[in-house]
């Protein structure tokens, strides 16, 4: 007997202009969190999604409601917005605003963004005859609410999204003073990579009876990453770096640095050594931070150099290799790290450099992660054997079929009005992809390198560098 399950997005009987947009993007198969939260949040109810990047959540939020608009176009009011989407960075604003334009580009539909780093003024005009969506970092949204730019009282539905990320970044009153000026008949669905006590806290505050939907993205993403670390003195690590670039069949690489001085300078010593880079970080203007995304998105540049809150918000497919020139002192940004790359269903390799000073770092994420990862040395005197490297496996925590991968549409590059459609190949790819016909061959030349890593894992953690099961940090 067949079984039936949800495999397409036509089960969703979403509005015809959003399925149209969705088959445009080559979406075919709904990843699980979109399988899960999108039925309930097209019952009307508020929900708890507990789901990273890389997971599809954006459309999992973005395609329920551009169809509740579409079922119910109301005439816009001045300095109104129906749908408010708070979220932490200016990237992942702007990322999420493409996303609904995208999905929504059949649809007429106005929405807006209202992020820090830029002049109010075009914002205030932007919102002066009302918008559908909008997408907002809290403190923005905060000042033109006080500025009068914007009224919230008729807001539909608010998404706050990567909860945890916004909490860790300061938001919480400011998030609590826009939430008091919102409706109390309103639709809140909130997502959040982690539920630490405060989010849980924040939830039950602000969802009403929540329906939770949750995704395993971390391990679903990690299985398929391959993982190394090269053990190294700290100022072996430019030349180090340079020749890990240039080994690497590289399609786009993300380099990650501790410090946002630290990636200029590891994009400046790149330069030097003839590989083309980047630096995206807090202290760069939004017009360079766009840029640099979009030269990375392009192919002009294959390798982008940030920190952590810089990147926490990139979504750019085709990102082959992950490195961490310096290993993050917070495990759990280890795996934000590492999960930039395996989007979506791809494989990925995330290389981590690691000094004296780190081994540290390592025995946390080791002791997080639950598996040692492969490593080879390079230092005078590695580190003693970790009591995380020690323990056996955990065993395999089971895929669970994250969709197919998308487009890469989601650029800055295409911001257009969203309601034509223009600009879109539905092919799946830009033309200016880098790797192009090279892309069959450097998969393979990947999986190669994979089977060569997982061939110096240690015996006790079972020779399987796909399983990398993941556990919430215990409290
Ligand atoms: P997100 O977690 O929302 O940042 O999405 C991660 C990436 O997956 C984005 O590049 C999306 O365009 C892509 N994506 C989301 N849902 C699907 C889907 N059902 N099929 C293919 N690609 C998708």
């Amino acid at each position: 007997m067949k079984v039936c399950l949800l495999t397409s997005f036509h089960n969703f009987s979403l509005a015809e202009p959003i399925t149209r947009a969705l088959a445009q993007e080559n979406y075919i198969t709904p990843t699980p969190i979109q399988r899960d939260a999108i039925p309930v949040v097209r019952a009307g109810r508020d929900l708890i999604g507990i789901a990273q990047t890389g997971t599809g959540k954006t459309a999992a939020f973005a395609l329920p409601i551009l169809d509740r608009l579409a079922a119910n176009p109301k005439p816009l009011e001045k300095k109104s917005c129906r749908v408010l989407v708070l979220s932490p960075t200016r990237e992942l604003s702007g990322q999420i605003l493409d996303s609904f334009r995208t999905y929504g580009r059949h649809l007429r539909l106005s929405s807006t963004l209202a992020i820090g780093g830029v002049s109010m003024g075009k914002q205030v005009r932007a919102l002066m005859g009302g918008v559908d969506v909008l997408v907002a970092t809290p403190g923005r949204l905060l000042d033109l609410v006080r500025s009068n730019a914007l009224r919230l009282n008729k807001v539909e539905v608010l998404v706050l999204d990567e909860a945890d990320r916004m909490l860790d970044m300061g938001f919480i009153h400011d998030i609590r003073a826009i939430v008091a000026k919102l409706p109390a008949a309103r639709q809140t669905l909130l997502f959040s990579a982690t539920m630490p006590r405060e989010v849980a806290a924040l939830a039950s505050q602000m969802l009403r009876d929540p329906a939770q939907v949750a995704v395993t993205p971390v391990a679903s993403t990690a299985e398929r990453i391959a993982q190394r670390i090269i053990h190294t003195e700290r100022a072996a690590k430019p030349a180090l770096l340079v020749e890990v670039l240039k080994a690497e069949t590289i399609d786009r690489a993300l380099v990650f640095t501790r410090t946002k001085h630290g990636a200029d300078k590891v994009a400046r010593g790149l330069g030097h050594a003839g590989i083309a880079a980047q630096a995206i970080h807090g202290n760069k203007s939004q017009g360079q931070r766009e840029r640099a995304l979009a030269d990375f998105r392009a192919g002009r540049v294959r390798t982008l150099v940030a920190t952590d809150i810089a990147a926490r918000g990139i979504d750019v497919d085709g990102i082959s290799h992950v490195i961490n020139y310096d290993l993050p002192n917070i495990p759990e940004s280890y795996v934000h790290r590492i999960g930039r790359t395996a989007r979506a269903g791809a494989d990925g390799i995330a290389i981590s450099f690691c000094d004296a000073e780190e081994a540290a770092f390592l025995h946390d994420i080791e002791k997080l992660i639950r598996m040692a990862i492969p490593a080879t040395g390079r230092r005078s005197q590695r580190p003693a054997p970790r009591a995380a490297a020690q323990r056996p496996h955990a065993g395999r925590s089971g895929q669970n079929g994250s969709g197919h991968r998308g487009s890469g549409h989601k650029g800055f590059g295409h911001k257009g009005s969203g309601q034509n459609g223009s600009g879109q190949n539905g092919s799946g790819r830009t033309g200016s992809d880098p790797a192009g016909s090279g892309r069959k061959r450097s998969r393979q030349h990947r999986r190669a390198q994979r089977e060569q890593y997982a061939k110096v894992l240690p015996a006790k953690s079972g020779g399987d560098i796909a399983s990398l099961p993941f556990m919430q940090r215990p409290r």
